[in-house]
């Protein structure tokens, strides 16, 4: 089905034409497409799959927008050729899929990456919806992306990729339409080089506020580079304080895995040793590193600019990245790719809590073998919301032709992540205390299994959105 949808988008969509998705939910679903266990990783049927297990929960949910929620407001397919410096030309193809904008225009990142898809994009514009919603920020939910390898392009060809990505862009996005931002594989520069190409066609006038992430020079937040990874630990401190996890109410002492050693991971692996854990394990993709009493994170981070890994850190022994999952911990916390944690590994996590800092990184299977074994799952739509959260401050200051001291910044993040932890805590439990598996409604939302932090969570965001949608009203 996904095969027809492209196709028909491509076939009208030859120079930046927009067009509606089908109102037919099933459009958007791809056959069943199994892992080894039997699982179906298709993103877009998983991020339907937990939206629908959250609908359950929401009582009074209209039918209507239960559709309108299911499947992206927009989604554009852009082709465009470009010279290499070889003075051969490679046609790229690029998406940016505007999931909702009910709350606010549409926000979120724009990665390069060769495995970039259209259901990819699509499930985490779904993504970034609830994430704005949960954690109280007035934007939609977007994502964007262009296949290609970066590690294959030189500067000059990552520069003009951008600029005519940029242009094609540009009828499509905007600081009250849609505001694209930094995601794997593209960084400051690359908002530098889609700012100054939107600037230059909307002459005479603040774009600034046209992508966030900037460099701080040309309008980028204090504070933004490192806003992800402080907040996986702030919303973390916050939800141990809770006392659910018997046994850990706090950092002190706590042993802590990191996978992906990152912009955010290594942030949030320095802050998370900074309140007093042991970060045992960190690891990228070439490997993981395992020290009992306690990786040096400042050599790791030499060794990795140095070497491109963290792998062969002196008094470190070396695991694979899928030892580093199982290691015997009390928190992991998945920060680098998707789908990592699956039906046929999730068995064998040992973490009393597993913290989301990647997007997407357990599959609906996984998050049930998990809870069933006791483990609870902080979501990525709260963990790693504490970019999105920076990503609006800049917004803000860029429109007030401000800039914020760090220490403003990374209040404000602070008292966001705490209160939508304490937010999704309270929704949890009173979820928890009606029943297990009995809806609002009075319908099961899934039968036999108890509700989780992720459920929770997005039950809230659901609500604020569909609240939002009745009253700015149906238009006409
Ligand atoms: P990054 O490129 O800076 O770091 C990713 C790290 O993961 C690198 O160290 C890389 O070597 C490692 N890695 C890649 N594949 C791996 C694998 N298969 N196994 C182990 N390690 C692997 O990216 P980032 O900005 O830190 O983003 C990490 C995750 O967090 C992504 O899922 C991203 O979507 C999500 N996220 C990022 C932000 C942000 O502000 N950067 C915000 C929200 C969510």
């Amino acid at each position: 089905m996904i095969e027809w949808f492209i196709f028909e988008l491509l076939s009208l969509s030859t120079d930046t034409a927009i067009e509606p998705m089908s109102d037919d939910p099933s459009v958007l679903s791809t056959p069943a497409d199994p892992d080894p266990a039997g699982e179906n990783l298709d993103p877009v049927a998983i991020s339907q799959a937990q939206f629908h297990r959250a609908a359950h929960y929401i009582s009074g949910l209209k039918a209507g927008l239960i559709d309108f929620f299911n499947v992206p407001k927009r989604a554009v397919i852009f082709r465009f050729p470009v010279e290499m410096d070889d003075a051969s030309v490679q046609t790229f193809e690029g998406y940016r899929v505007l999931h909702s904008r009910v709350l606010g225009p549409g926000k979120g990142g724009i990665r390069y990456h060769p495995g970039v898809t259209m259901e990819e994009t699509a499930a985490l514009a779904a993504l970034m919806t609830w994430k704005c919603a949960l954690i109280d920020v007035p934007f939609g939910g977007a994502k964007g992306g262009v296949v290609c390898d970066t590690k294959r392009l030189s500067a000059g060809e990552l520069r003009r990729i951008t600029r005519r990505f940029a242009t094609e862009l540009a009828p499509v996005i905007g600081p009250f339409t849609d505001i694209p931002a930094p995601d794997l594989y593209t960084n400051g520069q690359t908002m530098a080089w889609i700012y100054d190409t939107y600037d230059i066609l909307h002459a005479g006038r603040n774009n600034r506020p046209v992508v966030t992430g900037k460099p701080v020079d040309l309008g980028g937040s204090l504070g933004r580079y490192e806003a992800t990874g402080l907040g996986v630990a702030f919303a973390t401190e916050r939800f141990l304080s809770s006392e659910l996890i018997p046994g850990l109410s706090g950092f002190n002492g706590a042993r802590v895995v990191v996978q992906g050693f990152g912009q955010v991971g290594a942030v949030a692996a320095q802050a998370f040793h900074a309140a007093g854990a042991t970060i045992v394990a960190v690891s990228d993709s070439k490997g993981g590193i395992f020290c009992e009493q306690g990786i040096d994170l400042a050599q790791a981070k030499a060794l990795k600019k140095e070497q491109g890994t963290v792998v062969g850190l002196p008094d470190s022994m070396t695991v694979t990245n899928e030892e580093l999952l199982e290691i015997d911990c009390d928190i992991l916390i998945p920060a680098a790719a998707g789908d990592a944690i699956r039906a046929d590994n999730a068995g064998r996590i040992k973490a009393k809590l597993v913290v989301e800092a990647a997007n997407r990184p357990i599959t609906p299977m996984a998050d049930d073998i998990l809870a069933a074994g006791g483990i609870h799952v902080l979501p990525d739509i709260l963990a790693n919301a504490g970019g999105v959260t920076v990503s609006y401050f800049e917004w803000v200051q860029n429109h007030a032709n401000e800039q914020w001291d760090l220490d403003v910044v990374n209040g404000k993040l602070k008292r966001k992540m705490q209160t939508a932890v304490d937010t999704v805590l309270a929704r949890y439990r009173k979820l928890s205390d009606t029943g297990s598996g009995e809806s609002a409604t009075g319908t099961t939302g899934a039968p036999g299994l108890p509700v989780d932090l992720r459920t929770a969570a997005l039950v809230v965001a659901i609500e604020r959105v569909s609240s939002a949608a009745l009253e700015r009203g149906i238009w006409p």
